[in-house]
């Protein structure tokens, strides 16, 4: 398993690309914008997209969905919780930032505990919900893809619709702090860390 993280759209979401190298297959999560660098990206790497994962519903993680599902063909998930964020501006909070963008409904919804298979690769989904109602993290290997819930030394944020602070504790407490320390973390803002780093070093979980 190879990844790429590509820091996309107006305020820095991190995209990552999953690329399953034997079979030249892989998955999108978070497909936030910049559509042309990401396909640009897929292009060069060779490889067909099995699957577009969307950690939550907020427009900087969507805003490239369509494109990237049109150039490829690939289904499009979220968890049902998240679902009308996709189809409603005033949901996913891109009015507040300037336009009001709209996507075509999700293929398939991501249920908490389900194991999804893509591109040769096992996803583990993690409801963790907090920062918004559906968000959830996905366990490929050894590693969190953890979107808005968690981050190098801080949490998302809860004070935007559907979130709560001592939902979002609960969740990071009994779904990424119960797996063990050396598993990564991959955030949807900001860098890497590790469930080990975050459990002695977070603030917000001392
Ligand atoms: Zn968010």
């Amino acid at each position: 398993m190879k990844i790429i993280a590509m820091e996309v759209g107006v305020i820095g979401t991190n995209c990552y690309l999953v690329i399953n190298e034997e079979k030249r297959t892989g998955v999108v999560i978070d497909p936030g914008g910049d559509a042309d660098h990401i396909l640009e990206k897929i292009r060069q790497k060779e490889i067909t997209i099995e699957a577009i994962f969307l950690t939550h519903g907020h427009s900087d993680h969507i805003m490239a969905v369509d494109e990237v599902r049109e150039a490829t063909g690939a289904k499009v998930y979220i968890s049902e919780a998240d679902a009308d964020m996709l189809t409603k501006a005033s949901s996913n909070l891109s009015i507040y930032m300037g336009a009001g963008s709209e996507f075509k409904a999700a293929d398939k919804f991501l249920v908490d505990g389900d194991i999804i298979t893509a591109a040769g690769l096992k996803f583990q989904v993690l409801a963790t919900p907090g920062h918004t109602k559906g968000g959830v993290c996905l366990l490929c290997k050894d590693t969190i893809f953890c979107g808005d819930t968690i981050f190098s030394e801080s949490i998302g944020r809860t004070d935007l619709p559907g979130g709560s602070y001592s939902q979002i504790l609960h969740s990071i407490k009994t779904k990424i702090l119960v797996l063990p320390d050396e598993l990564k973390l991959l955030p949807g803002h900001g860098p890497a860390t590790t469930i080990g780093w975050e459990r002695r070093r977070n603030p917000f979980l001392q």
